[in-house]
């Protein structure tokens, strides 16, 4: 089992890369010997319910003598961003959708690539999430101490949302387990956007079981990116 603890970490210290590898390998045994899109939500869901878990328990660690400032109908965060997703999580947000129904409510819901910078996230309908349930952990984590920064973000695209660096951290090490669990199995792992990725992945939800027997994504329908920087760095040490 994984110590949660060392999830919070980013500084490559063995509790650090032990707790990320552990994860991993706790995560690749609900995959099984053959795994299937059932079996690859599921780990989704586990993956999200960790994170539930660890953002609760952070909050009540390090947000002592201070709160959060987000609130519902507060939609800034959902502006004038690109949504990084892990492969799982834009299969299980796919899936979402199509057994929601989702896909056939009209024009909103017409998964198109934002057209500018500033534009919201094509989920965001009426300042609420329409997909709040499954949202991408991009948007889990995200959690203000000053919406003034995010507002500022919004208008000059410049800075962002402001949050202890635990909960980053916890983030990128759920991720991490993730990538290194789908190399591992020899699958494509890289980071998909959300709004470059959604339509054609909820019109062709069979890829799902392609990509678990190997299939690539496409460059012309995906916008991917491989891990890099920081997160590359903790991707590739626990390789
Ligand atoms: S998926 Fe939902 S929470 Fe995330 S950016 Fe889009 S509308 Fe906002």
């Amino acid at each position: 089992m994984f110590e949660i603890a060392g999830l919070f970490l980013d500084d490559k210290s063995s509790a650090h890369l032990d707790a990320v590898k552990s994860l991993s390998e706790y995560l690749d045994t609900m995959l099984g010997e053959k795994p299937n899109a059932t079996s690859l939500f599921a780990m989704q869901q586990q993956a999200y319910e960790i994170h539930t878990l660890g953002v609760a328990s952070l909050e009540r660690a390090v947000m002592t003598d201070r709160s959060f400032d987000c609130k519902g109908g507060c939609d800034s965060c959902c502006h004038a961003t690109d949504v990084g997703l892990t492969p799982s999580e834009l299969f299980y947000l796919a899936n979402h959708i199509v057994t929601e129904g989702l896909h056939k409510k009209g024009d909103s819901h017409v998964i198109q690539p934002r057209q500018q910078e500033k534009d919201p996230c094509p989920l965001l309908k009426d300042g609420w999430c329409t997909v709040y349930e499954a949202r991408p952990m991009s948007c889990r984590y995200i959690l203000s101490t000053d919406v003034a920064s995010c507002l500022r973000r919004r208008e000059t695209l410049i800075g962002g949302a402001r949050l202890p660096p635990p909960f980053s951290h916890f983030r990128s090490s759920i991720a991490a387990a993730q990538f290194n669990m789908f190399r591992k199995r020899g699958w494509d792992a890289r980071w998909l956007v959300l709004d470059h990725s959604m339509q054609k992945t909820v019109e062709d939800l069979p890829m799902v079981t392609r990509w678990l027997s190997g299939e690539r994504f496409s460059e012309k329908i995906h916008k991917l990116e491989e891990p890099n920087g920081t997160f590359g760095a903790l991707v590739d040490a626990i390789s």
